[in-house]
């Protein structure tokens, strides 16, 4: 039986549940300090993953825990479609959140604490709005004994905010058997309205950014060799001098403003939109449109590399062999040759560069059955709104699936009050979500299984 409308019981069940889950997800405190020392892991990402497969079990789903270290389980659970030629969608979701330092907060960060509308907590945008909308969804369409167009894979990882090392990209590595046979992805950071003012009408207009591209990152070291000895001796050959040369040129390298398609893609809509034309020379009279939005589009203008750690030296009267600094590297799609080849050359000959965890960039089609599916729901939802695509500055779990041909999509649809600065509430202080947002969001879900 294909999936049917809901009734209004159904529906409001739905949302209940979507605002309930997240909230109770937001009070498992699975702050991901990095690493992965069972003694700084705490149990929270196995708590999360018991209370994920609890829920789904309920409703008769039969999930499977997939653990790449003591404490970091991945959940999996699979909705078989009505057509199984057809490749599957995958939904994906992390467990795991960010550290938050209570003292900073207004309300504690793992509270779940409603206020004024606002859900609040850490989690609430980054990601278990989406976890919770996800959770939610399969539990609607299990209990109604409904059966999706395809073959619909529900992944909870372990492990994203830390360059998804014991989550996506182990499951990628070790388990691709189930990828196979799936095309598409949808996740998180994407799918959330904007506001603008329309030229036509005179009035304003929502825009949901639908995320298709997402800058890549590298992070590594800068790993300077010399020549080791006394504190008295005159030495031209100090590690420590060569690396902070190399710190000195990287960092004043101006990297200049490249608007790749995607960036294109976006500004060309919004000034379909509202008639404000974007200058390429200068943008920045452009992006306060952009909104809550405004912080993400900047990072996805120009390629970036900050310096992040250092180490050298162990002893004042002692000259080091070798001294590293830490970077992180976040380039346009398309532009990882280029941004490592320069930072060899601007790092000199006696600094090596060394790349220890790499996230590949993401590039979508812009169009195509499941992008027009995307903005149906969303337009369904919200009629007379609009529907952009954008390029995301940081990274998703996205990232490793692409190396499997999966084409990615950031889309957990979020209606938003024109007045909320979004993208700072991503690892921010009092991070929380519209709760009439999460619900808007379950309902474009179940539209978009439905069609997609
Ligand atoms: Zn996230």
């Amino acid at each position: 039986m294909p999936i049917a409308d809901p009734t209004a019981a159904e529906l409001e069940q739905l949302q209940d549940e979507a605002v309930r889950l997240t909230q109770e997800l937001i009070r498992i405190d699975t702050s991901n300090f990095g690493g992965n020392d069972p003694e700084t892991w705490g149990k929270g990402e196995t708590e999360a993953a018991d209370h994920v497969v609890a829920q789904l079990r309920e409703v008769g789903l039969e999930p499977e825990v997939y653990e790449s270290a003591p404490g970091r389980p991945t959940v999996v659970v699979t909705l078989p479609g009505e057509d199984r030629e057809r490749g599957g969608l995958i939904i994906h979701g992390h467990l795991d959140v960010v550290p938050a330092r209570a003292e900073d907060w207004s309300v504690d960060p793992f509270g779940g604490e409603i206020r004024d509308g606002m859900l609040y907590g850490r989690g609430a945008v980054d990601m278990k709005d989406m976890v919770g909308m996800m959770l939610a969804l399969v539990r609607h369409i299990a209990r109604t004994g409904a059966t999706p167009p395809r073959d619909l894979r529900l992944i909870f990882f372990a492990d994203e905010e830390n360059g998804s090392v014991w989550g996506a990209k182990w499951l990628v590595a070790e388990h691709p058997e189930l990828f196979e046979g799936y095309t598409e992805a949808i996740s998180e950071v994407g799918g959330y309205s904007i506001t603008l003012p329309e030229q036509a009408t005179g009035e304003d207009v929502r825009a949901y950014l639908v995320q298709t591209a997402e800058k890549g990152y590298a992070w590594g070291r800068l790993r300077a060799t010399g020549r080791a000895g006394h504190g008295s001796v005159p030495n031209d050959e100090n590690a420590i001098v060569r690396l902070a040369r190399a710190i000195t040129a990287i960092d004043e390298h101006e990297f200049p403003i490249e608007y790749v398609a995607s960036v294109r893609a976006l500004f060309d809509g919004v000034t379909e939109i509202t008639g404000t034309a974007w200058d390429e020379e200068d943008v920045d009279a452009f992006l306060p449109l952009l909104g809550g939005a405004r912080q993400f589009v900047t990072g996805t203008l120009r390629d970036s590399a900050n310096i992040t750690q250092l180490d050298a030296g162990y002893k004042v009267n002692v000259i080091p062999q070798t001294a590293e600094a830490g970077f992180d590297v976040r380039y346009l799609p398309g532009h990882l040759d280029e941004v490592l080849d320069l930072l060899r050359e601007l790092a000199g000959e006696h600094v090596e560069v060394v790349i220890d965890n790499l996230g590949v960039d993401t590039d979508a089609p812009r169009e195509g059955a499941l992008y027009d599916a995307m903005a149906a729901a969303l337009q369904a939802e919200d009629p007379g709104s609009k529907v952009l695509p954008y390029c995301l500055s940081a990274g998703t779990d996205n990232k490793p699936l692409t190396q499997l041909g999966i084409a990615g999509y950031g889309f957990t649809p979020l209606q938003l009050p024109a007045d909320l600065d979004f993208a700072p509430l991503f690892h921010g202080i009092d991070e929380r979500v519209p709760v009439d947002a999460i619900r808007f969001g379950a309902r474009v879900l179940l539209r978009l299984v439905r069609d997609c």
